[in-house]
């Protein structure tokens, strides 16, 4: 019998169990494209591609995974190397928004990434889809839970994009503290952020030297200014590192060609 990539047997995203579904593809929970290696399970087989497909309902077309994977791409090739374990890859990014040649150095946003509001309206809302599928995801196979009614407002937004979720980042000054391990993305589930679900509502992502705060469950609607305060007077402190913490509107709000670092 061809293994099956469950465990409880029910899909996280659309709730359908077997046989109304299956589980036969390996559901990476964090794209291979920009170095992810963990494979989630009770994602089944129609979700899973789902989040792949462009999505014809917007003119641009472009799939929840594409828009969080070209984003990343481009700050995981332009940061520094701190360690040499991805350097041969590293030294070409072409890819569908964007052009880098390390050697060169050269950076090109190409024309399709257009600088409009249409186009980064519905680039944004891939983007923050795309935040919020990886971190249920990555919930659901370090906890099992992720089909918790907690979570249904992120199954709505990522699978059905039914209303919208607030996406939240440090607003860098171009000083990024990295470590070794920077280029392999992952997502930490230890006491302290399992605390932070439940008391706050609220998530926090590092990922390849951005922070991203998430909103995923309905408590941290009351929560919302405690947390954030909290997390500015740790983040924000003096102004050195990070300028502020604020909602992002518009993906172009997060610094993710490193413009800052690079002195552009
Ligand atoms: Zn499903």
């Amino acid at each position: 019998m061809r293994a099956e990539y469950m465990k409880i047997g029910k899909c996280i995203w659309c709730q359908n169990e077997k046989p109304l579904v299956s589980f036969f593809n390996k559901p990476h929970t964090i794209s291979k494209q920009i170095g992810g290696n963990f494979i989630g399970f009770d994602i089944c087989d129609s979700c899973n591609s789902y989040f792949g497909m462009r999505d014809k309902t917007t003119k641009y077309l472009m799939s929840v995974e594409l828009a969080f994977k070209e984003i990343f791409n481009v700050t995981r090739h332009l940061l520094p190397d701190v360690s040499d374990n991805n350097k041969r890859n590293k030294q070409i990014l072409k890819s569908i928004y964007f052009e880098y040649y390390k050697s060169k150095g050269i950076f090109r946003v190409k024309k399709r990434f257009e600088i409009k509001y249409g186009f980064l309206k519905d680039f944004t809302r891939q983007f923050k889809k795309g935040v919020y599928e990886v971190f249920l995801q990555e919930y659901h196979r370090n906890t099992e839970l992720g089909l918790d009614d907690r979570f249904d407002k992120i199954r709505k937004f990522v699978r059905y994009n039914k209303g919208d979720l607030p996406l939240y980042f440090a607003d860098n000054n171009g000083i990024y503290l990295l470590s070794e391990d920077s280029d392999k993305p992952f997502l930490a589930f230890d006491e302290n952020n399992l605390s932070t679900i439940n008391d706050y509502g609220f998530y926090e992502i590092y990922l390849f030297g951005h922070f991203l705060f998430l909103e995923v469950t309905p408590r941290a609607e009351f929560t919302r200014e405690i947390y954030m305060n909290n997390k500015a007077k740790k983040m924000v402190g003096s102004g050195f590192i990070n300028k502020s913490i604020r909602e992002m509107k518009y993906i172009t709000d997060l610094d993710f060609t490193l413009q800052k670092l690079r002195g552009e």
